[in-house]
């Protein structure tokens, strides 16, 4: 075997190591790592045929017209001021510019800031709206009762809540789990984007109506918008419900889990369901 050959095996077995990290590359023959726990919460068998991906919508969306309006009110820095070379790094990077953030009234009544967790590298990022009661107990992003359906949900794609990202709108849980206002969205947001901005994933997918309005800053309502495919940058936004209002609604599990064959679609993997 050449010098060249062997450099190439090494670099394919790196590869092929990495690859168990992250979720799968698109593969031709479809064919990708599936997960063994169960997923019927979500996934029902009779549904698993592939989803056809719809045609990709452009709208306007005005924070994303000009790179200067991601600095947003509090002048979050742009990717060249954040430390790092990885993407890991600049999250890290991000992440402790936020610091003990008081900039909005969120701080007041917060335990825990939910930066957000998962793999800088992906190409799949989950966004909700903001932390519940366990989340900020935590600090860890969607770890409560919504939360383990968002696990189900994931592992139904085939994928590992390890393999994605996920955020929310604000990190800093609104009292009572109210929605989070105007205000904060405008104070907080501008760090979702840059967070969106670092990891630049192939898809992302928004959970409920606040996390819709705050990608795409228009008022059309969850039902009407979800299950479309949009521009949103060097990515593709996919809106569908929020976990929380599936365990309010079981019955719309069905619907999401089209949302989520649609997403496995776009991404090039086989769901498990
Ligand atoms: S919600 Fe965001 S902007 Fe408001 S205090 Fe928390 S981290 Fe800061």
């Amino acid at each position: 075997m050449s010098v060249r050959q062997k450099l190439t095996w090494r670099i394919m077995a790196v590869e092929r190591r990495l690859s168990g990290q992250l979720v799968p590359a698109r593969k031709k023959s479809g064919g990708v790592r599936r997960q063994s726990s169960k997923n019927e919460d979500v996934a029902p068998k009779k549904q698993s045929t592939a989803a056809a991906v719809p045609p990709v919508e452009e709208i306007d969306i005005p924070h994303l017209k000009e790179r200067g309006l991601f600095r947003g009110p509090e002048n979050v820095p742009v990717l060249d001021e954040l430390g790092g070379k990885t993407k890991e790094k600049k999250l890290e990077s991000l992440q402790k510019w936020l610091g003990k953030c008081s900039r909005c009234v969120l701080h007041k009544e917060c335990n825990h800031i939910v930066f957000g967790e998962g793999n800088a590298e992906t190409r799949l990022v989950f966004v909700g709206e903001g932390p519940g009661a366990d989340e900020d107990a935590t600090g860890r992003p969607f770890v409560g009762r919504a939360g383990q359906l968002l696990d189900k949900m994931i592992e139904a794609m085939g994928l590992r809540r390890e393999d994605v990202y996920i955020c929310n709108v604000v990190k800093c849980r609104p009292p009572n789990n109210r929605v989070p206002n105007v205000d904060e969205v405008a104070v907080c947001g501008p760090v979702l984007f840059r967070q969106l901005e670092i990891i630049q994933p192939e898809l992302i997918v928004s959970l409920g109506s606040p996390a819709l309005v705050t990608l795409l800053e228009r008022k059309d309502g969850i039902t009407k918008m979800r299950g479309r495919l949009f521009r949103y940058g060097k990515s593709l936004l996919l809106p569908t419900y929020h976990p929380a209002y599936l365990l309010r609604n079981p019955p719309e599990k069905k619907t999401v889990w089209q949302d989520l064959k649609l997403a496995c679609a776009v991404l090039g993997i086989t769901p498990k369901g």
